[in-house]
Parts: structure tokens; C-alpha cells; sequence
């Protein structure tokens, strides 16, 4: 692309050029910074309750369980019943703000990130971390042909022990 501002900005200001050049410039700050899942609380008009238990997703570092939201809502809004967090856990997830993810028999947890991403897991105290590996396409191929399923997602949880419990075990 011709950098002369002379020569290009004027064609670049066509509303056509303008419009790619946005959705250009929209996939390219997704990426960087997960924009998908910072929308503005307040763009979202959600009711006071909604927007309670939406932040403190949104600020753990973990993966809360209903009943660990509930515990850190009712810090910041002493009146929020668990059955009104529990409605807008379902909420905010049909709205596609947050993402519930289960492993094996254990409790759902909620995730602020809603795109596809993978998790490491601790068997020992149980921590869940993100992690954002690539997967080729080759793999989703493999998966979907040995399974004989029309494939839509794949995700992979790393089991094995966290930094933490790596730690304690030396000492
Ligand atoms: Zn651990
Ligand atoms: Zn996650």
C-alpha cells in the first residue's frame, strides 16, 4: 500500500476502503487483546446484579465455580441472593459473555474468555489455568475421522501439577 499521503489517503477515505480498513484494523485489536470479552459492561445495559457478578469474572484470574461468584458478589453487593447470581450466570453465558466449562463430575466453572482456548489442570489442588495453543488443522481432520463426527470444536485439558504444588512437594 502507497505510503504518500498524498497520493492515498484520498482514495483510502472512500467509505468502502474505510469500512475493510475498520474491520481490518476490529480483527486485528480481537486478536491482540481479546476485545470479544472486554466489551463494555455498560454497553451491555445489564441490570445492577448482572453487572456484579459479570465483573467478578471478569476479574478473577481462576476459574470460579457458581458458589465462589456468589461468595465474591455478595462482597461487593451484600443484598444478591445465589439464586440471582445463578440466573445470571445462565444469562450472561446465553448472551455469550462468559463461557461454562465442566470436567468430569466436578462443578462448572465460569470462564471470562468465550473463544476457543485450552486449559491446564492441577490434580493436585485443582487450579485451572487458560492456555492459548494453536491447533493445526490436520488434528481437528484426525479427531473428527476417528470419531466419525462432523467436527465443531476441539479443546485439549493438560493434567499434571501446578507450579505451586511443584514447589511445595521440593520443600
Ligand atoms: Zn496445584
Ligand atoms: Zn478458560
Amino acid at each position: 500500500m502507497p505510503l504518500d499521503p498524498n497520493e492515498s489517503y484520498p482514495r483510502l477515505t472512500t467509505l468502502y476502503n474505510r469500512i475493510i480498513l475498520n474491520l481490518i484494523r476490529d480483527v486485528l485489536l480481537c486478536i491482540a487483546f481479546n476485545i470479544v470479552e472486554v466489551t463494555n459492561i455498560q454497553e451491555l445495559r445489564l441490570t445492577k446484579q448482572r453487572g456484579v457478578v459479570l465483573g467478578v469474572i471478569r476479574d478473577a484470574h481462576e476459574h470460579l465455580t457458581a458458589n465462589e461468584v456468589f461468595e465474591r458478589s455478595r462482597a461487593l453487593l451484600p443484598s444478591i441472593s445465589f439464586a440471582t447470581v445463578y440466573n445470571s450466570l445462565r444469562y450472561l453465558k446465553e448472551i455469550n459473555q462468559i463461557a461454562e466449562i465442566q470436567f468430569g463430575n466436578g462443578a462448572s466453572r465460569f470462564d471470562r474468555m468465550t473463544h476457543r482456548h485450552d486449559h491446564a489442570i492441577c490434580n493436585d489442588c485443582g487450579k485451572l489455568v487458560d492456555i492459548d495453543l494453536p491447533h493445526p488443522p490436520e488434528l481437528v481432520k484426525r479427531a473428527a475421522k476417528l470419531s466419525k463426527f462432523k467436527p465443531q470444536s476441539l479443546e485439549f485439558t493438560l493434567r499434571g501439577q501446578c507450579p505451586e504444588c511443584v514447589n511445595k512437594l521440593k520443600n
